[in-house]
């Protein structure tokens, strides 16, 4: 008070400058802090930041306690935004914290263990605004499960089952707030068991959980895990609610074969910009175009054997659910531009029609149609399983069984199969040429 009496301009001065300086005072910050998401993939944890504008932004680490710290420049939370209530797992973040600092924001995430940070800003995407994305990667490579290869000629064959969409991408949005991202997932791991429990298979699960992984990022986690097959498992939405009904695409670079097929391969690739992937990955991509040039040889014979597995669950699929197309069609679909891996993308539905997305978020439908590509799947292998595999080797030692599907006659399976309707009839001891949906008959070998 004395102070304040004895050099009262000196004080006033003061007080000036806190009510005309702008960048001092609390919410003058040009941007806001909309919200924090978390997502957890094995390799590492996605951090989001939605902000209402693009963000200048410092990052850095600081030990004991080891922790990320994130430096929003002019930028302000929205009010009522709690740090410390951003859902999260706790085994790579233990906390949440966040205060002002001046005109800035500071976001610190005190960390489980050692973990490298890799940070990036994402341009605005419906349904998102401006992102940072901040990914923890844990510095110890994972353990991957030990696997033991079957003795040679009798290996498995290996199906990559790939669940659409995931983390910051929920992929189509249907009534009640289903989500294309949980319903795949779903399927993908009924199909997963279905795989796993037949003799002679084994599914290789592209993303294990609720997170984003770029298109290249799976047709390489096929590639790495040998797959045979790529099966990449969808549920979409289109303008008008009417449209419903299943359908099977494979790839095709030299333009769609209809409309729709051109409309959901652009809506399908639009993923890797709402998921959110970083610019390593994006170049990466130019990699593979290259990769492809060289192998436009297998190509060929790829996409037809695309076409033949993919018509044997659409055929299958018939029988569970009504068929969006009758045939299989084909569009730029980057998600299945293996060159040397068989791949079709399973469109089980449409989340946009309101009686099939109750269907597909019952657990009984999303059986059916998993065991429906399942039944394809198998189908195609009993005649087309790749040398060296035990399905291989079964077939080579006579008979292989056979379910029949809508639309079979004898006479189309044995041409399919290589053989003759006498020799079906004689080894299944059939006295006529009827046979019925449902029933299992043994294809004689060769
Ligand atoms: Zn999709």
């Amino acid at each position: 008070m004395k102070y304040l009496c004895s050099k009262p301009t000196v004080v006033l001065g003061v007080v000036l400058t806190l009510i005309m300086s702008p960048p001092l005072t609390a919410g003058a910050a040009s941007r806001s802090l909309k919200s924090v998401r978390m997502h957890e993939s094995p390799e590492y944890t996605r951090v989001v930041f939605d902000i209402s504008g693009s963000v200048r932004y410092e990052l850095f680490t600081l030990e004991n306690p080891r922790r990320v710290v994130i430096d929003l420049a002019d930028t302000a939370p929205v009010p009522g935004f709690d740090p410390e209530a951003v859902s999260h797992a706790r085994n790579r973040v233990k906390a949440v914290r966040g205060s002002p600092r001046g005109q800035d924001y500071r976001v610190v995430l005190d960390l489980a263990g050692a973990l490298e940070p890799k940070s990036f800003t994402l341009e605005p995407v419906p349904p998102y605004g401006h992102r940072l994305v901040v990914d923890l990667y844990s510095t110890r490579t994972q353990q991957k499960p030990a696997f033991v290869p079957k003795p040679d000629g009798k290996r498995d064959v290996i199906v990559a089952v790939d669940a659409g969409h995931g983390g910051e991408d929920p992929g189509a949005i249907g009534p009640r707030g289903i989500r294309e991202k949980d319903v795949v997932m779903k399927i993908a791991r009924r199909l997963e068991t279905k795989l796993n429990q037949a003799e002679g298979y084994r599914a290789v699960m592209v993303r294990t959980g609720d997170y984003y992984l770029a298109h290249r990022l799976r047709t390489q986690a096929a590639r790495d895990a040998q797959a045979h097959l790529f099966v990449s498992i969808h549920a979409d939405a289109f303008k008008s609610p009417d449209v419903d009904g299943a359908s099977v695409y494979t790839l095709s670079d030299r333009g769609a074969t209809s409309e729709t097929a051109r409309w959901l391969a652009a809506s399908e690739n639009a993923s890797d910009l709402i998921g959110g992937v970083e610019q390593e990955v994006v170049s990466g991509e130019q990699e593979d175009y290259l990769l492809k040039a060289i192998l436009e040889v297998s190509m060929d014979a790829n996409r037809s054997a695309s076409l033949e597995v993919g018509d044997r669950v659409l055929s299958r699929l018939g029988g569970v659910t009504k068929l969006h197309r009758k045939r299989v069609e084909q569009a730029g679909f980057l998600v299945l531009k293996s060159p040397d891996i068989p791949s079709i993308l399973v469109e089980t539905g449409f989340i946009s029609n309101p009686s099939e997305a109750s269907r597909l978020g019952s657990a009984a439908y999303q059986e059916k149609i998993a065991d429906a590509i399942f039944e394809g799947i198998r189908t195609y292998m009993s005649s087309r399983a790749p040398e060296g595999t035990l399905v291989a080797w079964r077939r080579e030692q006579g008979g292989q069984r056979y379910t029949i599907t809508p639309g079979d006659t004898l006479s189309g399976i044995a041409v399919r199969y290589g053989t003759s309707t006498r020799r079906i009839k004689e080894v299944n001891g059939l006295a006529s040429d009827r046979i019925r949906v449902g029933q299992v008959i043994t294809i004689p070998a060769g």
